[in-house]
């Protein structure tokens, strides 16, 4: 790309000795991808990734109450069945078989079987036992009727049948058996998880430690959100951007701060957040330009990756290894710095996590918007679900950050050429999905 403008620019003579300079002709095609380079498509940068990366981080065992978020080590076995034993579904009355269709009557047999307070015997056959939601069913009890549908009279119960036999009961086991895998390894626990490992007896879980990533921002331009911002200066959103993600990510953020354009100072930040983090994301300088440090470092210390992906926003990405330390060079402009971290970098640290790959859910919407797409790159476009379309920012500049702010996630355009009209389908990315 940069070679490319340098070329387009030209110096003409102009009759006096000097030169003066001419800027270069706009072409029509000057977003389009540069012809004869081999740019690789997303669904392959993420298959390259997917393929490459595994767990970085060690272990440990955390009590049940404080496991939410975090990522399960290794599959988790039920200690005990859910439920434990055979219980009533309902308040109601029980007793042996199913009962045929017609009116009935059966004599009541004195005592009763509430939730944790079991009935101590054996429930003759023809007779009924008052019975509680929850309460284990007693030896005799195969049937529970509701309380609603019978009528009480002193030593007998009165109802209408049929009722099939078995009728508003929980068999022993029905939801999860003992000694069966309750949840699988690599998954980040939710509130639901931890009702599920409560009730099969778990009170503590082996789980990874949290993956520590450092985030540094670049640029001489950047100045902290507070400070006096002189001219030509600009507030750092990537930082405070990237560092929320990884808290949503339930990953542990290591503010690095604002690192001016300077080699010294970013290869000494470097080497600082590789000793700390298990991750480095950086923002900015990641091109090939005369401040574009992060890249001509990792370029001279002959560990990068420059990473041609067809996708817009996005490029440039830097990926390398930083004394072994994987380093994720995003864009600096914060739309394209938050589509790569949520397109690539999120689940290439899912891995390192031990989350396995988790390739974010979307669905199909009716557009509510028209756009003509050249073929050749993925396109994400900030998106919103409104009336059950899919509504796209008025603007695709990568500059936009109140267009990331506005939107509730991505419309993600496929590789090749698209002509969307309103009312086509689009695939919507929810931010949620993306674990936002
Ligand atoms: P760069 O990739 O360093 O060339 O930056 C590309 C664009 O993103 C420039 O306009 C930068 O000023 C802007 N930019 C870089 N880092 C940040 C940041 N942390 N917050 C906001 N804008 C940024
Ligand atoms: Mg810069």
């Amino acid at each position: 790309m940069a070679e490319e403008h340098k070329a387009a620019g030209q110096v003409l003579p102009d009759g006096s000795g000097e030169t003066t300079l001419a800027p270069p002709p706009l072409r029509n095609d000057c977003f389009a991808l540069p012809a004869g380079v081999d740019w690789t498509p997303v669904d392959q940068a993420l298959g390259f990734l997917e393929q490459r990366l595994s767990p970085v981080i060690g272990r440990e065992t955390v009590a049940l109450k404080a496991a939410l978020g975090r990522v399960l080590a290794g599959d988790v076995v039920a200690k005990r069945s859910n439920p434990p034993q055979a219980n009533s579904a309902v308040d109601g009355y029980g007793f042996a078989g199913g009962i045929a269709p017609g009116a009935h009557v059966l004599p009541l047999q004195v005592g009763r079987a509430a939730a944790g307070v079991p009935f101590d015997g054996v429930v003759a056959p023809g007779q009924a036992l008052r019975i509680l939601t929850g309460a284990a069913v007693p030896p005799g009890i195969e049937t529970v009727i509701m309380e609603e549908d019978v009528t009480v009279g002193t030593d007998r119960i009165a109802f209408h049948g049929p009722l099939k036999k078995g009728a508003n009961t929980r068999d022993a086991g029905e939801d999860v058996k003992a000694g069966e895998v309750a949840l699988r390894g690599g998954r980040r626990l939710t509130p639901a998880d931890l009702a599920l490992l409560s009730a099969v007896g778990l009170a503590q879980v082996a789980v990874y430690l949290p993956l520590k990533v450092a985030v540094l921002s670049t640029g001489d331009e950047l100045v902290e959100p507070g400070q006096e911002a002189g001219p030509g200066k600009i507030y750092d959103a990537n930082r405070p951007m990237l560092l929320a993600m990884l808290e949503k990510f339930g990953f542990e953020g290591i503010d690095m701060g604002r690192i001016p354009d300077d080699r010294e100072t970013l290869r000494a930040a470097l080497d600082d957040a590789a000793t700390r983090a298990d991750v480095i994301l950086t923002s900015g300088g990641a091109s090939a330009g005369d401040e574009d440090h992060v890249s001509a470092l990792l370029q001279e210390a002959g560990a990068l990756q420059e990473w041609r992906i067809a996708i817009k926003p996005g490029r440039p990405l830097a990926l390398a290894l930083w004394d072994g330390t994987p380093v994720f060079g995003l864009p600096g402009n914060p739309v394209a710095a938050m589509v790569c971290t949520l397109v690539f970098a999120r689940p290439a640290m899912g891995l390192l996590a031990g989350m396995g790959w988790a390739a974010p859910q979307g669905f199909d919407l009716p557009a509510g918007f028209e756009k003509r797409k050249k073929p050749g790159r993925r396109e994400y476009l900030r998106a919103r679900v409104r009336n059950g379309q899919a509504e796209v920012f008025a603007s695709e500049g990568s500059g936009r950050i109140s267009g990331l702010s506005w939107a509730d996630g991505l419309v993600e355009l496929g590789d090749g050429a698209m002509d969307i009209r309103k009312g086509d389908p689009v695939r919507f990315i929810p931010y949620g999905s993306f674990g936002l």
